[in-house]
């Protein structure tokens, strides 16, 4: 089965989740005989990186628009009818979620998004499990098309340095014509985006008021950790809305989660309790976070975390 992957990049530096998919697919080319070929669209610095996580063959596709998911699900639509590939793979980031729907109904393919596992074959069809309300189950789904389109969750899957020397060619194709133009997009510069955070801080309503999160962001410079926070955080203003984690914001899968004043409401914990491990500081020790906690620390944060910080900080010298 020939797969292809699409790997995504800002300003010519891959995504993780690129790494994360391309890795992925390989795997899964690799069980089943075929050619897992990536395809990146625009300039890279450096394309054969992702023959290091087992790309047999790169697809550079000349192209200095912004990202549409238009345009992109075309593009990755022809392709894979040239290189006669049976599945799609887009990582289920902001970009992939967008290019998985509207290329499986431009390619007529069955499409699962949001995959945590490798898939399974049979002979009426390929199974993959996702997770279904708020992440509080698991379906396992059966896509009995020929054409197959997945979006891999980030932070599910590793990436796996396997080595390689991929070819690496520059498509001729004729970019299609967008009827939405992207005029401007501005980026927080320098930061790792939430979706690949390995470590994750929180805050909640406990911590009062915007002035108060320098405790916060002084336990994530200590511990190399990305800021988050609940909703009625961010629609009071207290952070931005790119840091609201949950059911309406960003689901988030790190290595390590630490909610802060958080009570772990339902709608919060659809976005954050597939994390590895959990850390709840909380000072009510009935609140529901911590059944979904692998450690708590039941105590006033504003005592908790400078202490936590300080005691973190000499271990890590
Ligand atoms: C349709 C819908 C969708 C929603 N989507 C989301 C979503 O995506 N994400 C989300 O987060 N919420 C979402 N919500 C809101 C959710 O239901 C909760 O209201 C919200 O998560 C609560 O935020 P919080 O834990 O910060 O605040 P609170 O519930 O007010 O909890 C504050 C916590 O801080 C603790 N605390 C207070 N002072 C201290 C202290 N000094 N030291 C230690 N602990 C302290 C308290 O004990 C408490 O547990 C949604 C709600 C609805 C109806």
């Amino acid at each position: 089965m020939n797969i292809l992957v699409f790997a995504d990049h800002i300003n010519g530096q891959f995504k993780k989740t690129a790494f994360e998919s391309v890795s992925y697919a390989s795997r899964v080319a690799k069980s089943n005989n075929g050619i897992c070929t990536a395809v990146v669209l625009g300039k890279m610095n450096d394309p054969a990186k992702l023959s290091g996580f087992g790309a047999n063959k790169i697809l550079e596709v000349p192209y200095d628009g912004k990202f549409s998911s238009n345009v992109y699900s075309s593009v990755l639509m022809e392709l894979a009818n040239r290189e006669n590939a049976e599945l799609v793979v887009v990582s289920h980031d902001l970009n992939g979620k967008s290019i998985a729907g509207l290329l499986a109904a431009k390619w007529g393919a069955g499409s699962v998004t949001g995959v945590v596992s490798m898939p399974e074959f049979h002979n009426d069809g390929m199974d993959v499990v996702k997770g279904v309300f708020s992440a509080k189950a698991y379906a396992r789904y059966r896509i009995k098309s020929a054409k197959k389109v997945i979006s891999v969750m980030p932070n599910a899957f590793p990436p796996e340095e396997v080595g390689g020397d991929a070819n690496i060619e520059s498509v001729n194709i004729s970019i299609p014509a967008d009827r939405i133009e992207v005029l401007s997009v501005e980026r927080a510069e320098g930061k790792v985006p939430l979706p690949e955070a390995d470590i994750v801080v929180s805050g909640g309503r406990g911590l009062k008021g915007p002035e108060n999160w320098h405790l916060l962001e002084d336990l994530a410079t200590t511990i190399g950790g990305v800021l988050a926070c609940s909703r009625p955080v961010a629609d009071v203003d207290w952070r931005p809305h790119n840091e609201h984690v949950g059911q309406t914001g960003i689901v988030i899968r790190p290595k390590l989660y630490i909610a802060v004043g958080i009570s772990g409401a339902i709608q919060h914990l659809a976005g954050v309790n597939n994390s590895k491990v959990i850390v709840v500081i909380n000072k009510d020790p009935e609140a529901p976070f911590y059944k979904a906690a692998d450690y708590g620390v039941v105590g006033d944060l504003f005592e908790v975390v400078p202490r936590l910080n300080e005691a973190l900080k000499k271990y890590l010298k």
